[in-house]
């Protein structure tokens, strides 16, 4: 017997989907939901760019709506017994090219928000914890940004134990992989199909598919022939390389408790994004980003080309080309100097993630599809906001986002030209792929 009960299917278990079911079934515990994805929510290995080791978990934004949204999403951290275990307050080291520390520091005043937050001078940061980063690349540095209220979380960890947690208040979980939306002739959506066959039916689907959302859309437009659920330039799919150095027990000691390292790129810091290195996890690896973000453009159906993860199951993220394994040994460099040119890098992984222009969040309905909403687009820096997201993504299900927030989370909007935009995915895969030999 059909139910006039709102029902709520969302596909993908990476921070956008996990927090939306929680929060639903938080909010609404008689609600049906469900999250699909292909991965198990415990399985060894994921594509989620959600699922990892460690993230950074800081509110140092020049966006002071960002600011305020992590200062939220930190303080739940903080003190929330279900996420509490995960995050490190170990604090941020944010070696600054430009006006960053001053617009951080002035976010925090205007919000009201008092912490241990300051600009120190570039001769005396180098000293500090116990000259950790005294041989780390400071041309064109203008000062040291040092929060001692940021700091990293565990992320798969942390992910893995919030995903249980909306399974134990109700929350179904189903692990297959999704081909396309299930569209009806008046244009609705009313499910999804899975790459078997099936069709799973809701009242709201809602798709927090991460880097693989453009290709889910063109697949469904192809398949239903509405053009209009096409993600066009809104969303594109992007790739960064992270790699591990394993320490030994004496380096250990040394790095345990050091702060998240941020370097404004020293190649470029108007169009190079930001790279980083991540405290060692209880296994002694020390984790680095590296400054190469790259597209991956293919032929995704005839004629349609677009950036997309590669169609390999597990997204072939841990094969990683030569050419950006030298990105992590960079990001090493710029860290630490000589010290680390013995560290051998023993893991590397690609992330993929889905980038808007601005570097905004897409949490909307689809204008294309009744029934339809998006929910993802972290940009490179949706982790830390784990704890939150699910609400704001409640509030925009049930119509009550705030003005502001809707606009800059909307399907439709005007979006800046990515040219400006440093953490933009500017090179493209094919070209970073190691050469085939030929005989
Ligand atoms: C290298 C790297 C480092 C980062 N570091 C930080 C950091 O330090 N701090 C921070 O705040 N953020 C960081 N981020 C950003 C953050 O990880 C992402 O913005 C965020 O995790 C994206 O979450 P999501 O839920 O949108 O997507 P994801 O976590 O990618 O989840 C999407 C899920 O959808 C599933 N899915 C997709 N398509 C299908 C389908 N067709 N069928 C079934 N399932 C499907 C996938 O299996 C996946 O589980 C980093 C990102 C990368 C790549």
């Amino acid at each position: 017997m059909a139910s006039n009960k709102p029902s709520y299917l969302i596909v993908g278990a990476g921070v956008f989907g996990v927090s939306t079911a929680y929060h639903l079934i938080t909010e609404h515990p008689d609600a049906s939901v469900t999250i699909v994805d292909r991965d198990a929510f415990d399985a060894y290995s994921r594509v989620a760019a959600s699922w990892d080791w460690n993230k950074a978990v800081r509110a140092d934004y020049d966006d002071i709506v960002y600011c305020q949204l992590a200062i939220e999403a930190q303080d739940v951290f903080k003190s929330d017994p279900l996420w509490k275990p995960y995050f490190h307050e170990t604090g941020v080291y944010w070696i600054c090219r430009g006006e960053h520390a001053q617009y951080v520091i002035n976010n925090y005043r205007k919000l009201g928000r008092k912490a241990d937050i300051s600009a120190v001078p570039i001769d005396e940061a180098r000293k500090m914890y116990g000259g950790l980063f005294e041989d780390a690349d400071y041309a064109g540095a203008k000062e040291v940004l040092l929060n001692k209220t940021s700091g990293w979380a565990a992320a798969g960890d942390c992910l893995r134990a919030v995903t249980r947690k909306a399974l134990d208040l109700g929350v179904k979980y189903v692990t297959t992989e999704i081909a396309s939306l299930q569209i009806e002739n008046d244009g609705r959506c009313s499910g999804v199909k899975t790459a078997k066959g099936a069709v799973l039916t809701a009242s709201h689907v809602i798709l927090c598919t991460g880097a693989f959302t453009p290709k889910l859309l063109e697949l469904s437009a192809v398949s239903s022939g509405r053009n209009e659920l096409r993600a066009g330039s809104r969303i594109v799919a992007g790739g960064i390389t992270t790699g591990m150095a394993t320490l030994d027990e004496e380096l250990y000691k040394k790095f345990a408790t050091m702060p998240v390292g941020f370097q404004e790129n020293p190649t470029d810091p108007r169009t190079g994004p930001f790279i980083g290195s991540l405290p060692p996890t209880a296994d002694r690896e020390l984790k680095w980003w590296g400054q190469t973000i790259f597209k991956n453009t293919r032929e995704v159906v005839p004629g349609r080309f677009i950036s997309a993860p590669p169609a390999e199951p597990d997204y072939a993220q841990w094969k990683v080309p030569g050419k950006l394994k030298e990105d992590i040994r960079y990001a090493n460099r710029v860290f630490y100097g000589d010290k680390g040119a013995a560290w051998k890098m023993e893991k590397h992984r690609i992330c993929w993630d889905a980038f808007t222009t601005s570097g905004d969040f897409i949490i909307s309905p689809h204008s294309g599809s009744k029934g339809l909403y998006i929910a993802t687009c972290g940009s490179f820096h949706g982790f830390k906001f784990f704890p939150v997201l699910g609400k704001y993504v409640v509030q925009m299900l049930e119509k009550s986002l705030a003005p502001e927030l809707a606009e800059k989370w909307a399907w439709d909007r005007e979006r800046p030209d990515p040219a400006l935009n440093p953490e933009w995915p500017r090179a493209e895969m094919k070209d970073l792929i190691d050469p085939v030999a030929t005989l």
